[in-house]
């Protein structure tokens, strides 16, 4: 019989457990069962990756009925070896929480309030504040009278949601607008 690393380390834990509490005379038959049902029962599971940094660990997403049940950490990924940090550890509530916004809110200055816009509005109010900012402070030239051509005011802050191609061309609209401040949230 061949037993994966995945397979091998869940039949070491068990064991190990079973044979732990076992000797002192718990039946742990019941509690296993249901631990069992609870979580991934009946689940097909899908090897992913967590998107949130250039890691990009292996993830095994459990899904049953179309809805995702569990991310956890893929033992095989030789990288991690299953191990998530607290961020690639939350991955699933992207997928779920009732927290997360699904429209853009946008709140006006001065105010307390947070109203939600639609996507062209938003856009819209995005593109209008960048070139207003760039047609006030981009600086042709430096204090020593070199071409810079840059704008400084204005800084990038990018996603880990996005693909290394959906960076790139990002990347290089920032860089048409003569922006130079740049970051990525991985590294924050
Ligand atoms: S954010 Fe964490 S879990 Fe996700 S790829 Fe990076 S190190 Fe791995």
């Amino acid at each position: 019989m061949s037993v994966s690393r995945r397979g091998f380390i869940k039949l070491l834990g068990a064991g190990t457990a079973c044979l732990g509490l076992s000797q002192l005379g718990l039946d742990l038959k019941p509690a296993q069962a249901y631990a069992a049902r609870l979580k991934t029962e009946g689940c097909k599971e899908i090897i992913s990756i967590c998107p949130f940094c250039s890691c990009c660990c292996n993830t095994l997403v459990s899904v049953r009925d179309g809805k995702i049940i569990n991310i956890e950490g893929d033992p095989d990924y030789p990288i991690s070896g299953g191990g998530l940090c607290a961020k690639g550890a939350a991955l699933r509530s992207l997928h779920v929480s009732e927290k997360r916004l699904t429209k853009p809110l946008y709140r006006a200055p001065g105010s307390s309030k947070w109203v939600e816009k639609d996507w062209d509005w938003m856009l819209e109010k995005i593109a209008r504040k960048v070139k207003d900012q760039r047609d006030r402070d981009f600086m042709l030239k430096n204090e020593a009278g070199l071409e810079v051509n840059r704008l400084e005011s204005v800084f990038s802050l990018g996603t880990s949601q996005m693909s290394n191609e959906e960076c790139a061309v990002t990347h290089q609209a920032i860089r048409s607008l003569g922006i130079v401040h740049i970051d990525h949230q991985a590294r924050i």
